[in-house]
C-alpha cells in the first residue's frame, strides 16, 4: 500500500484510492457510557496505551472520529457512511442536534463535489451514518449527491423501515429526514448484503452490531483495505473483544462477529478502517497473546 503525496488521509492501493473525510472528531464517550461492560480494572490494564490518542488524560472522555470514506477506482467513486449531517433535528442525541459542520467543505478539499458521487453506501442505518445522505434546501430534505446511487443492504433497511425498532433505538426523526427522502427521490436500491460493484470492491455481511451490518471491501493486486464499520467502535475492543458498544442491537451476535473479524485479519496484511477510530483511524490487527492489537497506520 503506497501513500500518497498531500493527503494524510488517502491510501492508494493500485488504481483504486480511498480518502478519509472528516465530519468532527472529539473526546466524546465516558468509557462506561460506550462500553457498559467495562470495569476500572478492565481500563487500568489498558490505560498505557489508550492514552492520549485514544483515551484523553483529560477528561477522561474516549475519542472518536466521525468520517466517510471515499473509494475511487477506475469505474466508479463511492462515497461510504455519511456521517451525522447539518441541521438535523436530534434533541435525544445533542451531539448531532442542528449541526454546521464543513464537510461538504472537507469533501471539496478531498477533490471531490457532490455531483463526482456515483454511489452512496450506508454500512448500517444508525443516525451518524446516514446524515449526509440528505442535506436541507429551501426547507425539504433534498439527496445531497444528485448523481448518486444509494445502496442500501436490504436487510438493514427492511429492520429500520418499522418504527416499533427504531424507537427503542431513538425517536429522533432520522429515518424521515435522511433515509425516507432518499427512497421518495427514487435515487435508492435495496441490495444483497454481499453486493459486489465488481471485482475489485463490494459488501460483505457482518452482523450484530445492527441485524444488516455490512463491511466494504477494496481490493487491488497491490493491497485490501476493508471499512469495517461499527464492528468495533474504539480499539480497546481489540483487546477486549467482548466488549460491546452501548448501540448494539444484537449483542451476542456482536461478540461473536467482533471475535471472527478479529480472528481473521489478525497479522494480515489486510488495512483496517473503522468509522470512529480517531486519528490516523487506519491500521491493522495484530495477534497480542491470545488477544489482540490495533496498530495504527503512523507512517503518512
Ligand atoms: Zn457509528
Amino acid at each position: 500500500m503506497l501513500p500518497t503525496s498531500g493527503s494524510s488521509y488517502r491510501w492508494r492501493l493500485g488504481d483504486i484510492e480511498i480518502t478519509r473525510v472528516l465530519e468532527f472528531e472529539a473526546a466524546l464517550f465516558e468509557p462506561a457510557v460506550i462500553h457498559p461492560d467495562v470495569t476500572p480494572e478492565i481500563l487500568e490494564r489498558h490505560r498505557s496505551w489508550l492514552e492520549p490518542t485514544l483515551l484523553n488524560p483529560d477528561s477522561g472522555l474516549m475519542v472518536f472520529a466521525f468520517h466517510s470514506a471515499v473509494i475511487r477506482s477506475p469505474r466508479a467513486t463511492i462515497l461510504v457512511d455519511t456521517c451525522s449531517g447539518n441541521d438535523k433535528e436530534r434533541p435525544h442525541k445533542q451531539r448531532y442536534h442542528r449541526k454546521n459542520w464543513p464537510y461538504l467543505a472537507n469533501l471539496a478539499a478531498a477533490g471531490f463535489a457532490p455531483d463526482d458521487i456515483d454511489y452512496v453506501l450506508c454500512t448500517h442505518l444508525h443516525a451518524d451514518h446516514v446524515g449526509w445522505n440528505t442535506r436541507l434546501l429551501d426547507g425539504r430534505w433534498v439527496p445531497t449527491f444528485p448523481n448518486a446511487r444509494y445502496l442500501f443492504a436490504r436487510q438493514e433497511w427492511e429492520y429500520w423501515e418499522r418504527a416499533e425498532l427504531r424507537a427503542r433505538y431513538t425517536t429522533d426523526p432520522y429515518y424521515e429526514d435522511s433515509l425516507l427522502p432518499v427512497m421518495e427521490s427514487g435515487r435508492a436500491q435495496l441490495v444483497a448484503s454481499d453486493y459486489a460493484f465488481d471485482d475489485s470492491v463490494w459488501i460483505e455481511p457482518w452482523p450484530g452490531h445492527t441485524p444488516g451490518h455490512v463491511c466494504v471491501v477494496a481490493r487491488s493486486p497491490q493491497g485490501s483495505v476493508i471499512l469495517s464499520g461499527d464492528i468495533m467502535h474504539t480499539a480497546l475492543q481489540c483487546a477486549e473483544p467482548q466488549l460491546n458498544s452501548c448501540f448494539c442491537i444484537n449483542p451476542e451476535i456482536a461478540r461473536t462477529t467482533r471475535r471472527r473479524f478479529l480472528e481473521i485479519f489478525a497479522d494480515s496484511p489486510v488495512m483496517v478502517i473503522p468509522s470512529h477510530f480517531p486519528t490516523p483511524t487506519a491500521g491493522w490487527i495484530r495477534s497480542h497473546g491470545r488477544l489482540f492489537r490495533f496498530h495504527f497506520d503512523r507512517h503518512r
